[in-house]
């Protein structure tokens, strides 16, 4: 199994945090979400102790919650003492009706508009990460309108690729995001920053990518970003106080994915930020990271039922499901990888080759091509594992379809955080 909340019982059921899922997809109706209470929690304190332990200080972890959004995570976010970050006013509205304090979260995104940015004000942010010098004209402005200092850190891209990392300072200047250190637009920014009234620079952010399972893009980063604090020490008399090094530590979707050990990572990074720290005579700053998929990625997994199974002669098989790409377009999108399994028939022989779709009037409406599953029979409970992240939160309404609800599991117990949409939800927008 790839994750442990995963098991089998004395039925054959597949198990998740010791729950049958067989009678999880009677009890809730399929497609459904279903949520791993303890194992999000678990994933936050892994973050949190080895942040403190580590980097010390005030350091923290930032669930970045574009990942899965919805009151009653924010609400688990902040009994763990997370911080957040949010990328629109939908996700801030999210977290202050669910009573989320604000001064722990940040405000991303490439293009905030006014109203986003007086909004936010109003609501009390605790930072922007701003993007860009556009932006940065219109935090000053609202602050100055609203008689506040407004704390910021500023986005750069370090130019690191994650995947070919050798190659530091190609790649990611091409990106939608941030300022450029190479380019010396990082510069321009904090001078234009510091140069403003009513804004206080904190420091810098950085985020190079998701799904990464090795540790070093990550060294490679903070070395870059410590680097440019020296520099802006030096250059400008300005020494950064924060560092957000991003989120994107990977997860293990499928057998052949490593396990990552997020704590060692974190203890890594840790090591060469201090010495790198030393090394340059700057003093060590408060260190913020930004994990969305590896807090709450395997504390998910959807239950589906399978419906028509067409064996093309000769060439290959496809499982229809009662969902599909609006509830997980991952696959459609970038052919991520996941584990399915069907949940009635747990130990039984995974001999059977498909290719799992949707229920779109779509062709490229697939979960997942290729898999080996137990032949499964319409009516069969059929379970995609690991969609805790980037699912819920991506979900569409594509051909009308109602989006699942979210089931929580915690202990013995189950309940209902998000309640399926109905057919009046679906046109209560409609005049
Ligand atoms: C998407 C994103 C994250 C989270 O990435 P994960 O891979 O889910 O950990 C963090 N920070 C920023 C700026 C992001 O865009």
């Amino acid at each position: 199994m790839i994750c442990n909340n995963l098991g089998i019982n004395e039925k054959g059921h597949l198990t998740f945090a010791g729950h049958d899922t067989v009678d999880l997809a009677e009890k809730y109706q399929t497609p459904a979400y279903i949520m791993d209470e303890n194992k999000i929690r678990e994933k936050c304190r892994i973050y949190k102790k080895a942040m403190s332990e580590f980097f010390g200080g005030n350091s923290m972890p930032l669930f970045a919650s574009k990942s899965l959004c919805f009151k009653r995570i924010y609400e688990i976010m902040k009994e763990e003492e997370m911080g957040i970050d949010v990328v629109s006013p939908g996700e801030l509205y999210t977290a202050v009706k669910a009573g989320f304090p604000m001064e722990r979260a940040y405000f991303h995104g490439n293009n905030k508009t006014d109203f986003d940015i007086a909004f936010a004000i109003e609501n009390g942010i605790g930072y922007f990460v701003c993007d860009n010098v556009e932006e940065l004209d219109a935090i000053d402005r609202e602050a100055g309108n609203k008689g506040i200092k407004q704390k910021i850190i500023l986005r750069l891209t370090p130019g690191i690729d994650p995947h070919t990392h050798a190659k530091i300072s190609t790649g990611n200047v091409d990106s939608k995001f941030g300022a450029a250190i190479e380019t010396g637009q990082a510069k321009e920014l904090v001078e234009l920053a510091l140069s403003k009234k009513n804004i206080a620079l904190m420091g810098y952010h950085c985020h190079i990518g998701s799904q990464i399972f090795e540790y070093d893009p990550f060294c490679d980063a903070a070395v870059i970003m410590i680097k440019f604090i020296a520099d802006m020490k030096t250059e400008l008399g300005f020494e950064a106080s924060v560092l957000n090094l991003g989120g994107g530590m990977g997860v293990k979707y499928v057998e052949s994915d490593p396990e990552i050990d997020y704590a060692k990572n974190i203890e890594g990074i840790a090591d060469l930020v201090k010495s790198e720290c030393a090394k340059l005579g700057v003093t060590m700053p408060t260190i913020l990271m930004e994990p969305g998929r590896s807090i709450v990625a395997d504390a998910g997994l959807t239950l589906y039922t399978a419906g028509t199974r067409k064996e093309i002669k000769g060439f290959k098989n496809y499982v229809s499901i009662d969902g599909g790409m609006p509830d997980n377009p991952r696959y459609a999108l970038y052919q991520s990888a996941y584990t399915v399994m069907v949940a009635n028939k747990a130990n039984e022989e995974a001999d059977y080759e498909c290719t799992i779709a949707g229920r779109c009037c779509e062709s490229g409406d697939l979960i997942q091509e290729g898999v080996k599953i137990p032949k499964p029979e319409r009516g069969d409970t059929i379970a995609v594992l690991t969609t805790g992240a980037y699912n819920f939160a991506m979900s569409s309404n594509y051909n009308a379809i109602c989006k699942p609800p979210v089931i929580m599991l915690d202990g013995e117990k189950d309940y209902v955080a998000v309640k399926r949409e109905s057919f009046d939800d679906l046109i209560a927008r409609q005049v």
